[in-house]
């Protein structure tokens, strides 16, 4: 049952000429007494009005590093070494505390993988939500009540349910509750980070599919991250993808489905099964990432590689252009 499919309805997609969210050269270190680790490195990435932009790769690429550096939600030891983020016309690098509140839940919202953690234990999810709506709107309390059941009800939950804790739901309905209070003060962006990988494929294809719905009728933006990358490819317009802390590869959803370019790539789209495709012929990528402490000097993607050559072990691979709005690090891609 796959998800309907948003690239394949989109003509390919380019860069956006005005981007709604504009990541430029972003560097990310975290901090230890061993000294520093480069955990995203320059990567520039942007997202335009009503586009959903997918980051895919294994775990530590940096994926959810990089959106919580753009959201300047990353705690310490994470540190932002350089770079730009600019939404909306404006650098989030260097607002205040009070400016970025102000902009969180009302501009630019997140659904994080576990809403379980990210929701309150002792609070009701009425309460929740309306504290949401006290902090960012002059709505009286009939107004915000309104607000409550309507937006519950956007996501298919009964409004009853505002009255229970957190701990009282499944974990798909907390999953859409997380959803619930993103939207409610309708983001221009909503950045979702691993949003269904803890539920059942079920769950996750109705939560997914509702998101697709939601998203096309109010045009909001989305920047999702996952390591699936056949998922990815079913909702994005285009794809990001990261290996140890750098962008290898970004492109148009269709393009990076049926002609992607860099061999890790290549690699990841054989190993997740294809929604309509063979799942036995799936084929695990040997090795592992690279130590961030210890990158390889060259290529990072060389040790894996099939396909390396001497010059992959010493010189370090650009981010190049191959095609219409189609770009990959490697020196052998074409
Ligand atoms: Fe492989 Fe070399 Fe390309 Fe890296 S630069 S992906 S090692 S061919």
């Amino acid at each position: 049952m796959p998800v309907t499919d948003a690239s394949t309805q989109a003509s390919a997609h380019a860069p956006p000429a005005a981007p709604l969210l504009d990541i430029r050269a972003l560097s990310v270190d975290y901090l230890s007494r061993k000294g520093a680790v480069r955990a995203v490195d320059r990567i520039s990435l942007s997202v335009g009005p009503s586009e959903i932009v997918g980051i895919a790769g294994e775990s530590g690429c940096g994926k959810s590093t990089f959106a919580q550096a753009a959201l300047r939600i990353l705690p310490p030891p994470a540190v932002i070494t350089h770079g730009q983020v600019i939404f909306e016309g404006q650098d989030l690098l260097t607002k205040d505390d009070e400016a970025l509140r102000r902009l969180r839940w009302k501009r630019v919202s997140m659904v994080f993988q576990s809403a379980l953690e990210s929701l309150h234990p002792t609070l009701t999810i009425g309460a929740q939500l309306r504290d949401v709506l006290d902090e960012h709107t002059q709505l009286s309390r009939a107004e915000k009540d309104a607000r409550l059941v309507e937006v519950l009800r956007l996501v298919d939950l009964d409004p009853g349910l505002r009255h229970q804790h957190a701990h009282q739901l499944s974990g798909g309905m907390r999953q859409r509750v997380g959803i619930a209070q993103a939207l409610l003060l309708q983001p221009s962006l909503l950045v979702l980070d691993e949003p269904t990988t803890a539920l059942d494929v079920m769950v996750e294809h109705a939560i997914l599919q509702k998101l697709l719905e939601l998203q096309r009728a109010r045009a909001f933006s989305v920047l999702f991250i996952t390591h699936d990358l056949s998922r990815m490819l079913q909702v994005s317009d285009r794809v990001a993808i990261f290996y140890a802390g750098e962008l290898i590869e970004l492109a148009p959803a269709p393009a990076l489905r049926t002609a992607p370019k860099h061999p890790y790539t290549q690699a990841l789209l054989r190993a997740f099964p294809s929604l309509h495709g063979d799942p036995t012929k799936l084929a695990a990528i040997p090795g592992a990432p690279p130590s961030l402490r210890t990158p390889p000097p060259g290529c990072r993607f060389a040790p894996r590689c099939p396909i390396a050559i001497d010059r992959c072990e010493t010189e370090r691979p650009a981010l190049v252009q191959l095609g219409a709005g189609h770009s990959a690090a490697c020196h052998l891609a074409k």
